[in-house]
């Protein structure tokens, strides 16, 4: 089975269109890891095509949760908020009902599926390789992916309660991940950071388990013109640009 992995969307509807165009006829089935608005211009038009995919397996991220109430915004900076905010003016009972029921965390075979990690599935942010030694205890299969920190990376974990090392992703060539223990984040569609504007998302081949990180450039302008149209906070769109 061909699985498209996407994740932290963020209403950002031109990237993810773009995404799936790059992607079609490449998979059978869809895992996204959460955060599918907060941030961009189109929330409800994400919900209804991320809603459509094939096979789809969802999980809510924190920006999601915010946007229900369900997390305090004063937890976020000042412009997450402003956008939270707008969301919540914006979005229709459909588009609630639809995030309200998804999962934080969930098992697909060999994969354990969370947005931030599996630990905290939420909130924590595995930005090194030391949360991710920790993380590796609190999931059974061989395999996690998570989203959130919006950067492309992979966590090895060398032999059984060994330490984390961390690997950059490689846009060249598919990874086996077979006989490993791995973590895995695809990167963002909808407002990477790691320097790089271009939406990342992954696909990986449950029968083999090779894994290929993926880059494809969007019309990041459209983007920003619809986020400047909504008064949505201009560094939200200025961001978009610098990959950040
Ligand atoms: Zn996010």
């Amino acid at each position: 089975m061909r699985v498209l992995i996407i994740s932290d969307i963020h209403a950002n509807q031109v990237a993810l269109e773009t995404v799936l165009a790059d992607a079609a006829g490449g998979y059978d089935v869809v895992w996204f890891l959460g955060d599918l608005i907060g941030y961009g211009p189109n929330p409800n038009e994400c919900v209804e095509i991320v809603r459509a995919l094939p096979g789809l397996v969802a999980l809510v991220g924190n920006h999601d949760k915010a946007v229900l109430g369900e997390i305090d915004l004063s937890v976020f900076n000042g412009d997450a908020r402003a956008a939270i905010t707008w969301t919540q003016d914006t979005v229709t009972p459909a588009t609630l009902d639809y995030l309200r029921a998804l999962p934080a965390r969930v098992q697909a075979g060999d994969y354990t599926l969370a947005h931030g990690s599996p630990r905290q599935p939420v909130w924590e942010y595995i930005l090194d390789r030391f949360v991710a030694q920790d993380n590796f205890a609190v999931f059974t299969t061989p395999y996690c992916l998570v989203g959130h920190t919006h950067m492309p990376v992979l966590y090895r974990q060398a032999g059984p309660h060994g330490e984390a090392f961390e690997e950059a992703p490689d846009y060249k060539s598919a990874r086996s991940l077979r006989g490993e223990r791995v973590i895995i984040n695809p990167g963002s569609v909808g407002q990477p950071r790691d320097n790089n504007p271009e939406a990342a998302y992954a696909v990986l081949d449950t029968a083999t388990d090779l894994w290929e990180f993926r880059r494809v450039p969007y019309d990041l302008f459209a983007t920003q013109s619809r986020m400047r149209a909504a008064h949505l906070p201009e560094r939200l769109a200025a961001r978009l640009g610098f990959g950040w």
